[in-house]
């Protein structure tokens, strides 16, 4: 007979492979069975008495949620690799395990973000939109010109981490030159893509496009803001394939207004899912939503790695991928 201390609770519709995985556990498995993520108040009444929660970056689990599980909670498995959604040091308190999903959605993530980058360099949406209002064209020299990504353009990596080398990866097949924050752009990997390790000063003054790959902490929140877009190159473009709040959004709108920058390429917002109006009036400006890790194959693997994560733990045994 199954126990309410035996029992995980998902806050989101599984991708197949994982709910599979996570009912032939032989736990008792309880779930909010909706796209969009489950209302709070719901959340906190299905929490009471599990064993573990399988929660989306849009779920916060902070002290309220942990205190509604109470003392049967054992595990937090966060269906995301960031966990800024997740007060870490309140489950440490409360002895109760955070897990994320790292490894298994980098080269998804790069991809998204090279595909936003030479969108936004090419302007291939802003064309696209164009050609949609049936105006009349024909074939110009200057016809929607752009930056010559692969002329050796200087991109900058904000936070070369997993999916920061991916882009990397990828943008030096491209022939660009790379430039890039953080302990792994000294790395022998980094060196053989030809990554060149610099300053955060120097990357902001040397880019031609920026790429940010950093987690949201109390350091990085609106680590771009109207400093740094003064700073950046004249015309230089911004992706944000990270988080939202590492941007001030507002001081971004006002630099792409101003022409102080010449583009931005966004999949996350400072207030999710909210997007600032003005943004998506800007020719300038790529805004897709939080598409990130959106391939099928990637969103299983991460349910499958949440659910391992949550099912070993309840079970007494090691998490996969502790945060921490
Ligand atoms: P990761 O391997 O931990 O890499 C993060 C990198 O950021 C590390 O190299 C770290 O450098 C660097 N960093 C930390 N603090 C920094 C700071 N203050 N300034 C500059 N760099 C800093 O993480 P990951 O797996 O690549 O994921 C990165 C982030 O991408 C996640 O946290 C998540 O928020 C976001 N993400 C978004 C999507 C999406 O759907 N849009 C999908 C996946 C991930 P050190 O080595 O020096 O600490």
């Amino acid at each position: 007979m199954d126990t309410p201390e035996t029992r995980i609770h998902v806050s989101f519709a599984l991708p197949g492979p994982a709910a599979d995985e996570l009912a032939a556990s032989g736990l008792l498995v309880t779930a909010y069975t909706e796209q969009t993520g489950q209302p709070r108040e719901s959340l906190l009444a299905d929490a009471a008495g599990a064993s573990g929660l399988i929660t989306l970056l849009s779920d916060r689990v902070d002290a309220e949620l942990l205190d509604a599980a109470g003392a049967s909670l054992k595990v937090v498995a966060n269906f995301a690799v960031g966990y800024d959604n997740v007060d870490v040091a309140a489950a440490t308190e409360r002895g109760v395990i955070v897990t994320n999903t790292p490894g298994v959605l980098d080269e998804a993530t790069a991809d998204l973000a090279m595909a936003l980058l030479l969108d936004l360099s090419r302007r291939v949406s802003e064309a696209d939109r164009f050609l949609r209002t049936g105006a009349e064209w024909r074939w110009e020299p200057d016809l929607f010109l752009g930056l010559d990504v692969s002329a050796g353009a200087t991109l900058g990596i904000v936070g070369l981490g997993r999916i920061g080398m991916a882009v990397a990866t990828r943008a030096a097949a491209f022939g660009m030159r790379i430039v890039a924050t953080g302990s792994r752009a000294s790395s022998p990997e980094a060196a053989a893509l030809g990554v060149r390790p610099v300053s955060f000063e120097e990357l902001l003054a040397e880019s031609d496009a920026i790429s940010i790959h950093c987690p949201l902490t109390p350091a990085t929140r609106h680590l771009f803001g109207p400093a740094q877009f003064a700073a950046m190159k004249p015309g230089a473009l911004l992706v944000n394939t990270a988080r939202g709040p590492i941007v001030d959004e507002l001081a971004l709108l006002e630099a792409l207004e101003d022409g102080r920058l010449g583009g931005a390429a966004l999949d996350v917002f400072e207030w999710e899912p909210h997007v600032t109006p003005g943004l998506l009036t800007l020719p300038n400006v790529v805004a897709v939503p939080h598409i990130g890790s959106a391939g099928g194959a990637t969103r299983a693997n991460m349910g499958l790695l949440a659910v391992r994560n949550a099912v070993a733990v309840v079970g007494g045994g090691q998490a996969l991928t502790p945060v921490g």
